[in-house]
């Protein structure tokens, strides 16, 4: 038996942790532990576990062992110190900071000071020989304390310190003397007893532990849970706390406080980037409540500081071999580093530091493919304002947050109604509104972008407009929308009034007065074939962008294929990167001028006229065929027979009720129309998701999917004939069970050999089905008998599956079921892996059982979205098929997916 007498260790000294053990000293003091380990000046401390959270969190009070441990390290501390914690004349001070695994705000941060008392603080005067900064510093303990700790509102605080200042006719806490600073801190602490009905605790080990309570307790605020479920964090994972000991920017113009990258975020280059404060405590930097300097500027001030900082940003560099930002304070002309991690990046920054990377030799290609994504990529393919032109800060009104993106140009509207009927005569709208909500769903769809004022990542507006890949900024709380008079107030006071030019960045939230011009992306240029990225003009980006492309497709075991309906998708696609079509789909094929002829389809009533109707869409068909084989020549097409429920071929019921009612007032009825009305009536269902579509069709309209097999057969024959290698596969939509794919395929093979026969040519065509209906799913074996290919259709089988109707759902609840947590993200937009995609991977078991040489792929929505494409490599499947402008998308994370793969699997040739 194990033996549980075994003491879990709750506390690390910062000697004795890593940068691998994030898990259970969260990112901070694992990375302040690495920077010691290095021999960096890190101000020695300790590391308070995840683990002992999780205890306290489950017990609702800390674990015994802990109180122990925590005692023995902070001995440790004070001898190393040569001072006790809040030790009268002259006191050790400490940070209590938070930190997780992963940084998360809506968590308490940081109380700095920790030890001060009444009683401590002339100690902590004489010690430094400055009284201001003694007084200064315990004011800030007793603000923060009271504020994170203690639960109070930071206001009072700030508004005592504005009051101060005035007395005094101070314009910055700079001109506060130590007198005005003890006045302050008196101040502070009746506040505390004000509001919270006891003393500022004077025990400085009273202090810590209520600090480290606090900092366990934040792990499970509103916002902190709320940012959790946002980002798929787990709740388990607890936060981390590290005492550090204090030291001290504010103690005079020798000292100061920092942050750093050691490279820039925004565009990868190496340099010196940062900012600095002279004088000033660690918070103050973010605060803003002076103006900071350039990083450069520390040179001037104070060289050696200067230079160590740079030879450390080096040495962080190399050892993460990575962009880090840097947190640092300089006491007394003496640099000590204060936190370091792998620091966020804009997209572009991020192919761009990948490559500089391996040309350093700092890491390998496979490395670089890992450390960009397919997110990121697709965020550099949107069209962008021309930074140089107009998106300047001068005309910027407002920022919000960057839901959906893009740049988006057009005239202020402030309803649904008016976005349609502008749209319509061929305006450009940006649909301004509160908050939407699904009566504004015509007006998203007709607008270039949407913008609103109320709500954050998840608010109806972003969800509906991430679906709908439009241009989207949300929660710009700035600005005041007023619906009724049909405006847009600034806080610059300046009004846009319906029909006024607006601009709106859904990839940086920022919204801008007026148009400003917007630039092709050029990471689009490049895949379009109209930039080289061997060419002079080619920037770094593109070179990174098409280094890192060119590895994932050398890597990759998934092929890329395009869902493209006609000649011109399927020739982007083809540049693009596409391997083939993965779903073409005919319906577009019966509508314009053709509809008529569907029409005569619908209600014919003897064989005569039903063949007549046929074969007037088959050269139609015909042709189109010719013409997609030949853009997509060499390469697979799959064609998918008709899906859609005829009646959306007709005219709408209501529009044609009222015609023929009108039509017999007159007493002039139109015999076409009447006919028409009826079939309208026959064939109107409740729910046509679930009605006569797909396979049911084919079955029931005789002759319809033979004339669509005939066409796609004739068209092969006929580039064949033209020296051309058309590849076609034909897909029957909607098969629940094998028997139906019997009956179609015996037809189709009887129309082929037929065809073969009277062009004398092998035409090849292959025969599949989706498998986008849990019944197929669970029958994939036998159905596998009758196909030879599958393509799940992720999007119909998580609507069987979850039984919603998506053009319903996501815009009635999905906004509730995102902010309640039910979903981490839409089972539309990624895979659900444990319900739909259970089903994928056992389809895809039990097909193969049946014949090793089944072809899978998916043509669903997903096959263009990153996570899915990585559950669709591991599940086996042969290719994934997206819309053309997700293919470059799709190849980087199906290259990503291989590249961390540890499994062997061969390669499809
Ligand atoms: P956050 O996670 O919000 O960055 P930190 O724990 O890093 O919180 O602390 C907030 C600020 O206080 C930072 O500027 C940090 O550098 C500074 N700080 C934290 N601990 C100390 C310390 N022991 N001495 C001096 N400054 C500190
Ligand atoms: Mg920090
Ligand atoms: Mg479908």
């Amino acid at each position: 038996m194990p033996d549980h007498a075994v003491q879990q260790k709750f506390v690390y000294d910062f000697t004795e942790g890593n940068k691998d053990l994030k898990g259970l000293l969260g990112g901070k003091g694992a990375n302040l532990a690495e920077m010691t380990n290095l021999g960096l000046p890190v101000p020695p401390g300790f590391t308070i576990t995840t683990e002992a959270c999780k205890a306290y969190l489950a017990d609702g009070e800390t674990p015994p062992a802990l109180r122990d441990e925590v005692s023995a390290h902070l001995d440790a501390l004070e001898r190393k110190m040569g001072k006790r914690l809040g030790q009268a004349d002259d006191p050790l001070l400490v940070s209590v900071r938070s930190g997780a695994k992963f940084s998360m705000p809506g968590m308490m941060d940081t109380v700095l000071n920790i030890g001060l008392s009444d009683e401590s603080v002339p100690g902590l005067a004489q010690q430094s020989g400055d009284e201001r900064f003694a007084w200064d510093s315990y004011r800030r303990l007793i603000q923060m304390f009271g504020d994170t700790v203690l639960g109070m509102s930071g206001e009072v605080f700030a508004a005592a310190l504005e009051e101060a200042k005035r007395a005094k006719g101070a314009t910055s806490d700079v001109d506060l003397d130590a007198a005005d600073m003890q006045r302050l801190a008196e101040r502070f602490k009746e506040l505390v007893r004000e509001e919270t009905g006891r003393d500022f605790p004077q025990d400085p080990r009273e202090q810590m532990e209520l600090a480290v309570r606090a900092v366990f307790d934040s792990w499970n605020g509103e916002r902190a849970r709320l940012y959790r479920r946002q980002e798929r964090i787990p709740h388990d994972l607890g936060t981390a706390v590290n005492i550090c000991s204090m030291v001290f920017g504010n103690l005079g113009p020798d000292s100061g406080t920092g942050v750093a990258f050691t490279r820039d975020p925004a565009t990868g280059q190496q340099g010196v980037y940062g900012d600095y404060l002279q004088n000033a405590q660690g918070e103050d930097v973010v605060a803003g409540i002076r103006n900071t300097v350039q990083l450069a500027e520390l040179e001037r001030l104070d060289k050696t500081s200067y230079d160590e900082l740079l030879r450390i940003m080096e040495t962080l560099e190399t050892h993460y071999r990575d962009l880090c930002d840097i947190e640092f304070t300089i006491e007394r002309g003496r640099l000590w580093m204060l936190q370091t991690r792998v620091g966020k990046r804009t997209a572009a920054a991020a192919f761009r530091i990948a490559t500089q990377l391996v040309d350093q030799g700092l890491i390998d290609e496979a490395e670089a493919l890992r450390r960009v994504n397919g997110n990121q990529l697709a965020q550099l393919m949107f069209p962008r304002f021309d930074g140089d032109l107009g998106a300047d800060e001068n005309r910027r009104i407002g920022w919000g947050i960057a839901a959906s993106p893009g740049a988006a140009v057009g005239k202020a509207v402030f309803d649904s109604y008016t976005a349609v009927k502008w749209s319509r005569s061929g305006e450009r709208v940006i649909l301004i509104r509160r908050e939407t909500n699904p009566d504004d769903l015509d007006g998203m769809l007709a607008a270039e972008g949407i913008l609103t004022s109320r709500g954050g990542k998840t608010s109806h507006a972003a969800v509906v407009a991430r679906g709908m890949g439009k241009t989207c900024v949300c929660g710009a709380e700035e600005l005041e929308v007023d619906t009724k008079r049909r405006c847009l107030k600034t806080p610059r006071g300046t009004e846009i009034e319906e029909g006024d030019l607006i601009s709106i960045d859904g990839s940086t939230g920022k919204v801008y007065e007026g148009e400003v011009p917007v630039v092709p992306s050029p990471v689009v240029e490049y895949f379009e074939g109209r930039m080289h990225a061997g060419a002079d003009d080619a920037d770094e980006l593109v070179q990174s962008v098409h280094r890192i492309m060119a590895y994932a497709d050398r890597v990759r075991r998934l092929r890329v294929r395009a869902n493209a309906d006609n000649a011109e998708d399927a020739a982007r696609a083809r540049r693009f990167g596409a391997q083939g079509i993965g779903l073409c789909r005919t319906e577009h094929m019966f509508l314009g001028e053709r509809r008529e002829l569907v029409e005569r389809l619908i209600l014919a009533e003897t064989d005569a006229e039903r063949e007549a109707a046929l074969k007037g869409l088959l050269p139609k068909q015909q042709g189109d065929f010719v013409e997609l084989f030949e853009a997509m020549d060499g390469l697979p097409v799959t064609v998918r027979l008709l899906d859609p429920p005829l009646h959306e071929f007709l005219p709408d019921i209501t529009e044609l009720s009222v015609r023929v009612a009108l039509a017999e007032a007159r007493k002039d009825a139109n015999e076409n129309d009447l006919r028409l009305l009826q079939a309208v009536h026959r064939l109107h269902e409740q729910n046509p998701m679930l009605g006569l579509r797909g396979v049911r069709l084919g079955l029931v309209v005789p002759g319809l999917f033979t004339m669509q097999v005939r066409a796609i057969a004739q068209a092969a024959a006929e580039r064949r004939a033209a020296g051309g290698d058309p590849r076609a596969e034909i897909m029957i939509p909607l098969v629940g069970t094998v028997q139906e794919l019997e009956i179609v395929r015996d037809d189709a093979e009887e129309v082929i050999a037929d065809v073969e026969r009277q062009h004398d040519v092998e035409l090849k065509l292959t025969l599949g089905t989706m498998i986008e209906l849990p019944r197929a799913a669970l029958t994939a074996g036998q159905i596998a008998e009758s196909a030879d290919f599958f393509s799940f259709g992720t999007n119909d089988l998580t609507q069987t599956v979850w039984a919603f109707s998506r053009d319903d759902v996501e815009a009635s609840f999905f906004t509730a079921y995102l902010e309640k947590g039910i979903f981490g993200v839409s089972p539309f937009e990624t895979i659900d892996k444990d319900g739909v995609g259970a089903l994928v991977r056992g389809a895809v078991e039990a097909g193969r059982a049946t014949r090793p040489d089944l072809k899978l792929g998916v043509c669903g929505e997903h096959g263009g979205d990153p996570d899915s494409v990585h559950f669709f490599h591991e599940v086996g499947l042969d290719y994934v098929s997206c819309s053309p402008f997700r293919i470059p998308v799709a190849r980087l994370e199906a290259g990503r997916a291989a590249a961390s793969d540890t499994t062997d699997r061969p390669r499809p040739d």
